[in-house]
């Protein structure tokens, strides 16, 4: 028999599929109709530099004329690949691309040349944006436009005749971010208009019914939001996160880089109510003495998400921050964002879940042996289906029929159960994945650069348990017999070959890597907050 979850929330009315629009015009239809919020739209945290939403509309939409002209000429369908940290403008290149259906592929500023150019082979970027600190990164053969540059500026205002926005289908690819999956070299996700208008209405729903429960209740309706992104906008947590600011017509403080002194800092300067952050962030929070001098009394909310949050670490969070809270979530690239989280703060009490299934999602709990879906309190590999689900990998018609079954359901690769109440705990990884500080890093991309290191037989890389971020990645090696490679050697090569969130941190050296007879390699850590062992599979 097969078992089903479905959400708890209400259901999300969606625009008809058939209904052509895209993404950057939902977010805007939103709030279009109302008189524009008259706070920032965008705010930099460290000059303090902002932009208005007025500002924000007329530049994106001079933007999106002056692409489609000479010399850009840019069309539906064709990429546009995005290298930059979290500056101001890009907010205005996301809407005025997904505008006219150019779909944008933001990647990490970090990665090295070699991962960009396989980025930009996975995506077939036919144009660049980026910040001139990090635009020799892109091969000279691909016109990059430097954001930080007075050309960029001027496109900003120019005054083109504007024609009619193109027709853009619902089905179309808005966005192309990058992961692994469960297994081997990253891939690239493919994200619809349909995808991003399922999120985005998903949180506007949300706030809608927040503001009519305050006004049922007779209170004060909450303060207007000021989020603070300590996530990157290129991956899709930020991503989808600026459009749901955007839609809600919030102020949102940005960070080109991240600094702990200077995001505290910013929280007490623009009053921030909202940060959302991955894990490692409420570690300092929970600990630094910092946070003591700075005046936080402003924050609200603080939305936890992309790797694993333990318990003991949220506990320590709202010991320190009690009026604060901390709404835990999960996600992942090829679901749009945020499938599950705490809402509301009874929800939030329940330190060390995943929260409930968003609006319009269903799972299924499947016994990774067996595939039976289960009940209830049993554990197996999360399924998930409803309209933020990928279209699947970008010209990979393989990894996406092993991910995306017929009937749409995606396979996690995560290893999780509901409680009796629909709350979701994530138990383990079943994938072949590291996440360090929530960051991807697959094994596969090190063990490939591992094997080219001369003194290597074979190796194995793997995720090692680090309080703060999470996971790091570690190497087991088996020498070739008569080097005496070390593990500076290890670590040295593969670090200037990688952006530096990938580098390997820990270095075994063993005799032999298990393996099945297939040749996958057999080798993974248990991890229980109890024990730390190595385990032969
Ligand atoms: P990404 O595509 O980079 O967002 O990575 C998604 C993966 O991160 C998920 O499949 C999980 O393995 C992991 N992850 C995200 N959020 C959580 C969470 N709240 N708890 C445990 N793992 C998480």
């Amino acid at each position: 028999t097969t078992r089903t979850f479905y959400s708890l929330r209400p259901e999300t009315p969606l625009p008809p599929e058939s209904f052509p629009n895209s993404a950057a015009e939902f977010a805007l239809s939103l709030f279009h109709s109302a008189s524009l919020p008259p706070h920032p739209a965008l705010i930099d945290a460290f000059s303090s530099a902002s932009l208005s939403f007025p500002s924000l509309l007329s530049q994106s939409s001079s933007l999106a004329t002056a692409l489609r002209s000479s010399p850009f000429n840019l069309s539906p369908g064709s990429v546009a690949f995005i290298l930059s940290p979290s500056r101001l403008e890009i907010s205005v290149l996301y809407l005025a691309l997904i505008s006219i259906g150019v779909i944008v592929s933001p990647a990490n500023p970090a990665s090295s040349s070699s991962e960009i150019s396989y980025q930009l082979a996975l995506s077939k970027s036919s144009i660049a944006f980026s910040v001139s600190s990090v635009a020799s990164k892109i091969p000279s053969q691909i016109p990059t436009v430097i954001l930080d540059s007075p050309s960029f500026t001027s496109l900003l205002s120019s005054n083109l005749p504007k024609s009619p926005l193109p027709t853009i289908k619902q089905s179309d690819t808005a966005a192309i971010l990058y992961s692994s999956g469960t297994t081997g070299r990253v891939k690239g996700v493919g994200i619809t208009h349909r995808n991003l208008i399922a999120c985005i209405a998903d949180t506007h729903a949300r706030r809608i019914n927040i503001l009519a429960e305050a006004a049922a209740a007779g209170e004060l309706p909450p303060p207007q939001t000021v989020a603070l992104f300590t996530i990157p906008l290129f991956h899709v947590f930020g991503f989808f996160m600026l459009f749901r600011s955007v839609a809600l017509g919030e102020t949102t403080v940005l960070m080109e880089r991240f600094e702990f002194g200077a995001m505290l800092k910013a929280i007490e300067k623009h009053k921030v109510t909202f940060v959302p952050a991955a894990p490692p962030l409420i570690v300092g929070l929970a600990k630094s003495p910092d946070v003591l001098r700075f005046d936080l009394s402003s924050l609200e909310t603080l939305a936890v998400g992309g790797a694993p949050l333990g318990r003991e670490l949220a506990e320590q969070f709202v010991a320190r921050f009690p009026d604060v809270e901390l709404v835990q979530g999960y996600g992942l690239t090829e679901s749009c964002g945020s499938v599950s989280a705490t809402i509301g703060p009874e929800e939030s009490k329940f330190y060390g879940s995943a929260g409930r299934l968003g609006a319009n999602l269903e799972a299924k709990i499947v016994d990774p042996t067996s595939g039976e879906a289960l009940g209830p309190c049993q554990r197996g590999e999360l399924w998930l289906r409803g309209p933020v689900i990928m279209k699947g990998y970008v010209g990979d018609d393989e990894a996406t029929s092993t991910t995306l079954d017929k009937e749409g359901w995606l396979k996690t690769g995560d290893l999780c159960y509901f409680n009796e109440d629909g709350f979701l705990y994530i138990v383990d990884r079943l994938k072949e994945l590291i996440k360090y500080k929530a960051y991807q890093v697959p094994p596969a991309e090190l063990e490939l650069i591992l094997h080219t290191l001369p003194g290597i037989a074979d190796a194995a890389v793997t995720p090692y348990p680090d309080e703060e971020a999470g996971e790091i990645p570690m190497a087991f090696i088996v020498r070739q017999p008569g080097t005496n490679l070390t593990e500076k050697d290890v670590m040295d090569f593969v670090a200037k070959q990688v952006a530096p969130y990938k580098k390997i941190r820990r270095v075994a050296f063993v005799n032999a890597i298990p393996k099945s007879p297939a040749g996958k390699i057999l080798l993974a850590f248990i991890l229980s907050p109890s024990r730390l062992e190595i385990s032969v599979l």
